[in-house]
């Protein structure tokens, strides 16, 4: 029998080296005992141990929970926790290292042994599907027409893309859907958890001026070395993967099975750090750098063509940067491309933003299904610029938060939407919230709450009509600190929401224990939604939930009339969405407003009638 080698992290040296001896009396390996979350990740990358026994409570910087997701990034190796106490919450963080399992302390050996047993054959079940995968998309891939295949390196050309692309999703489409409906209602809690698809886009940086240099032959060679280097890194990561080559030294590789966008960049680091050495070529010695861009499906797009397209975007603005490094596709590197090829400076251009007057608020309302009338907006930010016309805030925001921008333009935000929600009170229509976006430098501000006091005594709006709108992304790092910061922000009566649910690793039962009032289901659930279909059911648990736990739910996106009868069913608070109304400018939206009008579902007919 092959001898299953066993790591053990654990501080206490006395209880360590006791399992020590179990371990051993059980025919296990026991490679070495480790008291730190460090000195693991320093063991497992020398020793690559078959399974890893990990104490939670370790002492040091990290604890036995993000040691765990920290080698998970990086190594297909089992780990099953110990513990002596095991409240829900550090449960739930354990889980999501997706551990094989936990054994609570003290244990008798045979508990021992069945759970290492259960963790290793579940472990093996996963890779054999894994295997399986790859195998069927390297038949797949060899089985496409010659005119299909790149001759020099036998690899797939462009022309496969789209039938890859395809394919691998077809393949993985179970694993899909079962990660995304898995919810767990006796818990309370559901876990969203959908699986990415990573586009990457690969090139040897200055590639012109290498190839310049090189004969035909020897240019074919580097070719050949490259596609070596990344068949290597690739053969350690434990997904399914497959490569392309484009034109000269481009490659894409599409990655499957990746949770977590960090996940896509270690794989990506490891390529480009193949490259981080000399190559010598026919006597000649070369020292290369690559870049690499990546986009995500479904994250950034769903289309084949269009990820490729945005990675590639992504692996230029990588090269612009010094190369020798790996970017993520967000929306923003589209303006960041245009400024650049107008010569602008997007910096200088959003700090005059405001000052030149080309913020505008819109706003989109929120209307309210048991009476159908509007008893909210949502205020959000556009940008005219006088070159490149109205850019949207998915395109900006990102780049202002990379600066104390943000403060600024955040500030003024807040200040327009509470005046012009007071002057709209005013005159009559006095019994709605205007909900304001926040970003993570903003809530982290030290003085927001002062500015916040601030904002509402200069416009006289009521502290109980503004509503903030915060992601899960901003709260879940530091929690402890979020949680009293939100208190802080509760105590001036204003009223907190949690945007874009269902987008981060949600858990309700984990995020009870902030203060909200309200939630907002991401429009990525609401779209297309068909009875009985993923969506609808993890639609319908989390409106479900977030009743029990007091939040009213207001539903994003809605876009169709099936989609709103189905949340009129499952009893949804509020909805927002383009069926009723996209965001407005100012004076649109007052006509919208003063028609004094009511949205009603009669025999699943949506009239509007006139008050
Ligand atoms: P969000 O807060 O989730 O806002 C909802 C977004 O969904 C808006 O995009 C809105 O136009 C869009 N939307 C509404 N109904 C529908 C629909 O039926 N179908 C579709 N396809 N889309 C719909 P928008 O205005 O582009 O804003 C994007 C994001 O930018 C916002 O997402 C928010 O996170 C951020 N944002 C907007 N304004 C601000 C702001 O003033 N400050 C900060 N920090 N972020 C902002
Ligand atoms: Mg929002
Ligand atoms: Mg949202």
């Amino acid at each position: 029998m092959k001898s299953i080698d066993i790591l053990i992290v654990e501080d206490e040296l006395l209880i360590a080296e006791n399992l020590a001896m179990k371990l051993e009396a059980l025919e296990y390996n026991v490679t070495d005992i480790v008291s730190s979350g460090k000195a693991a990740i320093k063991k497992v990358n020398s020793q690559n141990p078959s399974l890893i026994l990990m104490d939670i409570a370790i002492k040091g910087d990290i604890d036995g929970i993000q040691t765990a997701k920290a080698i998970r990034l990086t190594h297909d190796i089992p780990i099953i926790f110990l513990t002596a106490y095991a409240d829900d919450k550090t449960l739930e963080r354990a889980s999501k290292t997706g551990c094989y399992g936990y054994i609570l302390k003290p244990f008798k050996d045979r508990e021992l042994h069945a759970a290492i047993k259960m963790a290793l054959n579940k472990h093996q079940e996963q890779n054999t599907i894994q295997q399986s995968l790859q195998a069927k998309i390297e038949h797949y891939a060899s089985q496409c027409s010659p005119k299909n295949i790149d001759q020099l390196t036998q690899l797939p050309n462009r022309l496969a893309l789209q039938d890859l692309f395809e394919y691998i999703l077809s393949e993985c489409d179970d694993d899909f859907a079962n990660q995304s409906t898995e919810i767990n209602q006796q818990s309370n809690s559901s876990k969203i958890n959908q699986d990415l698809l990573g586009v990457f886009y690969f090139e040897i940086d200055r590639f012109k001026r290498i190839f310049n240099s090189l004969n035909n032959e020897n240019r074919d060679l580097l070719i050949t070395v490259i596609a070596e280097c990344i068949a290597n890194t690739l053969a350690e990561y434990y997904g399914a993967t497959a490569t392309i080559k484009l034109q000269n030294s481009e490659f894409a590789i599409l990655v499957a099975g990746i949770k977590q966008q960090k996940e896509a960049k270690k794989i990506a680091e490891q390529i480009l750090s193949q490259f981080r050495k000399s190559f010598i070529i026919n006597d000649l010695e070369f020292f290369l750098t690559a870049s690499i861009g990546i986009a995500f499906y479904p994250f950034n797009d769903t289309d084949a063509e269009q990820l490729l397209r945005q990675a590639q975007q992504a692996m230029h603005y990588a090269q612009e940067q010094g190369g020798d490094q790996c970017k993520a596709y967000s929306s923003s590197l589209q303006l960041i491309s245009s400024i650049a090829n107008n010569n602008l400076s997007i910096e200088t251009d959003l700090h005059y933003a405001i000052d030149r007057k080309e913020l505008e608020l819109y706003y989109q309302p929120k209307i309210e299904l048991k009476t159908g009338s509007i008893v909210g907006v949502e205020a959000l930010v556009r940008w005219n610029h006088p070159k490149l016309g109205l850019v949207m805030p998915d395109q900006f925001i990102p780049i202002a938060e990379q600066s104390s921008l943000i403060e600024s333009i955040g500030e003024w935000v807040l200040e327009t939407a509470c005046k012009q929600t007071q002057a709209w009170h005013k005159s009559g229509f006095n019994d709605f919230t205007i909900a304001v976006n926040l970003s993570g430098r903003q809530f982290k501000q030290l003085d927001l709450f002062h500015k916040l006091t601030q904002i509402l005594f200069d416009s006289a709006l009521k502290p109980q009509f503004l509503e903030l709108e915060l992601t899960e992304k901003i709260l879940v790092e530091n929690e402890k600190l979020n949680i009293q910061r939100l208190n802080f922000l509760k105590k001036l009566d204003i009223q907190i929401s949690l945007d874009d649910f269902g987008t981060g690793y949600s858990s309700l039962g984990y995020l009870q224990q902030f203060p909200f009032d309200v939630l907002k289901i991401d429009r990525c659930f609401v779209s297309k939604i068909e009875p009985n279909s993923k969506n609808a059911v993890i639609t319908k648990s989390i409106i479900e939930m977030a009743h029990q736990l007091d939040l009213k739910v207001v539903a994003e996106g809605v876009e169709t009339k099936s989609e709103l009868a189905f949340l009129v069913d499952c009893r949804c608070d509020q909805v927002q969405g383009y069926l009723f109304s996209r965001p407005l400018p100012v004076k649109e939206f007052e006509q919208l407003l003063f028609s004094n009008q009511r949205f009603e579902m009669i025999n699943s007919e949506l009239l509007t009638v006139d008050l």
